[in-house]
């Protein structure tokens, strides 16, 4: 192996091994995929808690690159469970012959860029180093952990784990007093398989979560043929909406809907179960009117379910307008409020002050725990690029650069930082897309770009300021034309790090009109980068 490469892609997730095969297979370029992990998955490497699942139905929450692979795959429920998808992936790999050109276990801890030569000098943890004049980041939205610095942590007497360190032999409940941080998606889906072993299961509650239930179940033999039968249609959709979901958001309007029909509308979807909840009606995330008879029915359904009284009100106390934040969906969450073994604790009331040597302990008093989980999320979007320590033209960094939040063009590239492409950085879509989706068209867009360069005999690409200023605008004004930046303390805006400037990350104007505008751009001949000999 050489380590003088045309191509280093940081990352063997979803985007990392898609954007080895553009490079790799169809280019010809020489491309070094560095990757953290032992194995390729990403997000899903790391992500092995209890009841880590898929949001995103299977049959959606795949490539779409390849014909062959989509008939020859099968997926055996209706969202995918983590070690099913990680066989996904592995099998992805090793059809296209991915892993020869991935280096695992390596962690890039630094990249800068030579002017002078124009090429990336990028150093590993093990103090290799590797030169290259693309470089492509493929790390993750959600892959650097948010541990809250709560003093004690250090004397804890028992064992504790963040959901997206999870050990990959798995951690034994049984018999355990155990105590979990965090109500976001993470938390809903490992909070009811937790219950199951435990002896008892406090939950430390600070804000309140809406959920829908994900009425997940085996796909039938029918279900698996009518999706292999009509994937170009399926394709077809998921590349014309906003969400890159294989459904469309229904035209209907909230409130132009008799009441009885909305909550009949409502009650259907609840049965049908999934993120598809949020697409009932149009007007649903930009009208807090609308948004607020959705948020009102899941309010009441929580309360249905949930048999002590003290406790529905606690789960169904929401603060901000229903998928404002990314809405989780779950099995049979609410309804773990019901069992014996299972405590809800309210830490807006009382914050958690400490860890103690044998629990957890709030204003109101200790609770014990022999285990803590922390489903308490990630440092999201720009956490990734900041802990590598990546410098552009004259040495600048990428941690100054941002200083006060992500700044670039079309989420792809950064001023000062040519010929490096970010995959599903912020700015683009990206969390708020089907990930695959939004993942295949930066490949494809990123691979598009470098080709053309070739052709043209170009060395350099790199977002102009102009350019890069007006985008930055549009991220915003799509933001402010939703309710998202309603929830004030999401993650994201990057609110749930303290310290963290708080910027609405992702784009929130749709995935079509996305892709729209990134062809756009090409068509007039990259309008916005200047493009260099
Ligand atoms: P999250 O949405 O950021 O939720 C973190 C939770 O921890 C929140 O309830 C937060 O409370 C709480 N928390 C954080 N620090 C705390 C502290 N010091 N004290 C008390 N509580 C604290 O993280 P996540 O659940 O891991 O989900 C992150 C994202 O990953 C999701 O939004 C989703 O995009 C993705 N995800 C996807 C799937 C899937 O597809 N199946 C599954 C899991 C996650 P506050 O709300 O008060 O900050």
């Amino acid at each position: 192996m050489t380590n003088d490469l045309d191509a280093i892609v940081i990352g063997a997730g979803f985007a990392g091994l898609y954007q080895l095969l553009c490079l790799r297979d169809r280019l010809g370029l020489s491309v070094q995929v560095l990757e953290a992990g032992e194995g390729v998955g990403g997000t899903w490497y790391w992500n092995r808690y209890p009841g880590a699942r898929c949001d995103s139905e299977s049959h959606g929450y795949c490539y779409s690159f390849s014909e062959e692979l989509q008939q020859e795959w099968e997926w055996s429920e209706r969202y995918p469970g983590q070690p099913e998808i990680m066989r996904y992936l592995n099998h992805v790999a090793d059809k296209f012959d991915l892993k020869r050109s991935i280096r695992f276990d390596t962690r890039v801890v630094g990249a800068r860029y030579d002017e002078a030569s124009n090429r990336w000098h990028v150093r590993t943890d093990a103090g290799e180093e590797f030169n290259t004049k693309f470089l492509i980041t493929a790390v993750g939205c959600l892959s650097t952990a948010n541990v809250p610095k709560i003093s004690g942590l250090d004397d804890f007497g028992g064992d504790w784990y963040h959901t997206g360190q999870w050990p990959h032999e798995g951690v034994d409940f049984t018999g355990k007093r155990v105590g979990i941080i965090g109500t976001g998606s993470t938390g809903i889906q490992a909070i009811p398989v937790i219950a199951q072993t435990a002896a008892h299961l406090t939950v430390f509650q600070r804000t309140a979560n809406y959920s829908v239930p994900a009425q997940n179940a085996p796909l039938t033999p029918e279900a698996k043929r009518y999706f292999k039968d009509n994937m170009a249609e399926l394709r077809r959709v998921m590349h014309s909406n906003a969400n890159g979901q294989p459904f469309m958001v229904s035209e209907r309007m909230a409130l132009a809907t008799p009441a009885e029909e909305r909550m009949a509308l409502y009650e259907a979807a609840w049965e049908k179960g999934g993120l598809e909840f949020r697409a009932t009606f149009q007007d649903l995330l930009v009208d807090r009117a609308a948004n607020d008879t959705a948020s009102d029915f899941i309010r009441t359904k929580i309360q249905t379910i949930v048999k002590d009284p003290e406790t529905a009100a606690l789960l169904s106390d929401i603060d901000h307008p229903y998928a404002a934040k990314r809405p989780p969906i779950d099995t049979h969450y609410f309804e773990t409020y019901n069992r014996d073994n299972v405590t809800l604790v309210n830490v807006k009331a009382a914050p958690i002050e400490r860890i103690t040597p044998t629990g957890i302990a709030t204003r109101n008093g200790e609770y014990p725990a022999d285990i803590i989980v922390f489903a308490t999320g990630f440092d999201a979007m720009t956490g990734p690029m900041l802990r590598m320590d990546i410098r552009g033209r004259d040495g600048v960094s990428l941690a100054d650069t941002w200083q006060a939040g992500p700044r670039n063009y079309l989420g792809l590239q950064i001023e000062g930082f040519p010929n490096l492409f970010t995959i599903t950085g912020p700015g683009s879509p990206s969390v708020l897309c089907n990930m695959p989706v939004a993942i295949e068209q930066h490949a494809e867009w990123i691979s598009g770009c470098i080709a053309h360069m070739r052709e043209q005999g170009l060395e350099r690409i790199e977002a102009m300021p102009d350019a890069s200023d007006a985008w930055m605008e549009q991220v915003n004004a799509a933001a402010n034309a939703t309710l998202l930046p309603q929830a004030t303390h999401s993650w994201y805006l990057g609110a749930n790090v303290p310290g963290k400037p708080r910027i609405f990350m992702p784009y929130a104007g749709g995935m079509a009109r996305y892709r729209q505008i990134c062809a756009e751009i090409v068509a007039n001949n990259y309008e916005g980068f200047a493009l260099t000999g």
